[in-house]
Order: structure tokens, then C-alpha cells, then sequence
């Protein structure tokens, strides 16, 4: 079955789904984007992801190219036409096509829009437990990391890095040695006293809706949670920890820069997370 993609007002099979050349996006990286999840051909957390989009738009003060609603209409016909069940629909919004100046062209100027979407398997709880190991690298982004932003060429270096490390993810940490975020997830640990630990929001991370999630059902569940940052050196003490988002939902760490987190295995706290966070994402968390 060919791919369809959404591309400034036409579904198109990918061989044809293109933007022009002076598309500010392929130039400037100026642009934002947002990654949904599909679940059962529904999108789970569909108004925190929405919220967030109009968020980043708005920083960048680029306008929206359509009412959200009809985008929320776009997303579901590009599932649909994909047929997808699982997967998840990537948006893109640029500042549009342009003669090629830094500076923000005439007013008028359309914002460009992309929607593809990609197949994955269901969520696996069997697989998920298994965990991944991951390295550290310098967090060497800009000052406005909670703009989801095209521009991410650290956050690709970083990648890279722990693909050529043969592990699943790259930690950063900044000058003062605390750890920020993954370079496509947010980064939890446990302490050693049992409390739940994930980096408090501010310009240095992404607002993960992953992250919103879980901390929501962590809530519920009653346990302890403490929002601020965690050094790198407290990493050999600490009970367990894991990484959220929404292409990878909860995956327990098992192993950082070669050292074993705790045992070495998924432990019971993250084992618990993922089990309710599982359940979250079959019931409450899914919209259409
Ligand atoms: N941090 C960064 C830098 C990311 O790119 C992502 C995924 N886009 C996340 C965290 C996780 O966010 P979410 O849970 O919304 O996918």
C-alpha cells in the first residue's frame, strides 16, 4: 500500500509529497513540530499534544495555517488513508515559502504543513521490560529547548553517537553536570530512598507529553514525586531509572555510560509505571 502524506492542502502518496526548495523549514530550520501517538487508530493525548503545538507556534510567532481543529481533521484522514492502527503522525508547521533572508518574510506568507504517519507495533509490555542502556553526552542545545522546534541538530549529533555506542539513547548534561533530557526523551530516575525523580520544566527541556502522563498517573498511584534536576554522579547511586516519550513510551534504563543501574535489570518501580501506563494508554488517554 503506498504512503499518503498531507502536504499544504493535499493528500499525496509520498513519492509526490513535497514543500519547495525555499521552504523556510528546509533553509532555516524554521519550523515546529509535533509527534502523535496512535493507539487503536485513536490519538492518545490528543489536547496536551494540540496545547503544546500552539505553544511552540506561538513562540516562534508563526501563525497557525488552519483552525487546530481542522488539523486535529487532518491528522485522523491521514491515519485513515494510512490505515493505521498503531503508529504514530508526524506534523510539521513552517514559517512557508520564501526568498531565502533571516529574517521573517512579508506578512501573507502561508505557513507550510506536512502530516505523515509511520506503522509501529502495539505497545509490548513482554519487551518493554527488558530495558536499554544509554551514554551521556554535553548538552549543547540553545536556551529555548521547550520550543519543540525542527532545529535539532545536537539532538541528531547526540543520536548518532549512542547508535555508534550500540545503545538506544544519549542522556545530556549540561555545564553543571546536571542531567537535562534525552536527545528524543525525558530522563526519570528513582532514588535510592524511593522517590521519583524526573527534571522540573523549564527552557532547558522539552514538556514531554509522555512525561505529563506519567507523572499523572504516577500521581494517582501515590508515589513520591520530586520535579528537579539530577546530577550525573548521583547516577551510580540511584535505585533504577528509565526514559518517556511518545515513540518509545516507558523504557526501563538498565545500563548508563557502561555502568549497570542498580541490579542491571527493569525494577519493580519502573516495572509498575510501565504497567500503568499501559493501562492509561488503552482507556483514558486516547481521543479521536
Ligand atoms: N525531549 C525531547 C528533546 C524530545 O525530542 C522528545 C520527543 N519529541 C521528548 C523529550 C519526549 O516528548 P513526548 O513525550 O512528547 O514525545
Amino acid at each position: 500500500m503506498f504512503r499518503i502524506a498531507y502536504v499544504n492542502g493535499r493528500y499525496a502518496p509520498f513519492s509526490q509529497a513535497m514543500v519547495h526548495v525555499e521552504d523556510r523549514g528546509y533553509q532555516l530550520a524554521d519550523g515546529v513540530y509535533e509527534v502523535f501517538g496512535i493507539i487503536d487508530g485513536r490519538l492518545l493525548d490528543l489536547d496536551a499534544h494540540m496545547e503544546r503545538l500552539t505553544r511552540s507556534l506561538h513562540e516562534l510567532e508563526i501563525s497557525w495555517p488552519m483552525a487546530p481543529r481542522a488539523l486535529v481533521v487532518v491528522v485522523n484522514q491521514v491515519v485513515r488513508r494510512n490505515r493505521l492502527s498503531h503508529g504514530i503522525v508526524y506534523v510539521q508547521i513552517t514559517r512557508g515559502e520564501a526568498p531565502r533572508d533571516h529574517a521573517f518574510p512579508d506578512d501573507g506568507t502561508e505557513p507550510s504543513v506536512v502530516v505523515t504517519a509511520r506503522r509501529r507495533p502495539p505497545f509490548d509490555l513482554e519487551a518493554a521490560k527488558s530495558g536499554v542502556a544509554v551514554i551521556t553526552v554535553p548538552d549543547e542545545r540553545w536556551k529555548r529547548c521547550d520550543i519543540k522546534s525542527i532545529s535539532l541538530i545536537p539532538n541528531v549529533l547526540g543520536k548518532q553517537k549512542a547508535k555508534k555506542a550500540g545503545v538506544y539513547e544519549a542522556w545530556m548534561v549540561d555545564e553543571k553536570g546536571f542531567v537535562t533530557e534525552g536527545t528524543s526523551t525525558n530522563a526519570w530516575v528513582v532514588t535510592d530512598d524511593g522517590i521519583l525523580v524526573t527534571r522540573h520544566l523549564d527552557k532547558g527541556i522539552l514538556p514531554g507529553i509522555t512525561r505529563r502522563s506519567v507523572l499523572m498517573v504516577a500521581e494517582k498511584q501515590g508515589i513520591e514525586l520530586d520535579e528537579r534536576p539530577f546530577a550525573l554522579r548521583d547516577l551510580d547511586t540511584v535505585r533504577e531509572a528509565f526514559l518517556t516519550s511518545t515513540t518509545s513510551w516507558i523504557k526501563p534504563v538498565v545500563e548508563i555510560d557502561g555502568r549497570p543501574v542498580g541490579d542491571g535489570t527493569a525494577g519493580p518501580f519502573s516495572l509498575e509505571l510501565l504497567k500503568l501506563y499501559a493501562a492509561y494508554m488503552a482507556g483514558a488517554g486516547t481521543a479521536r
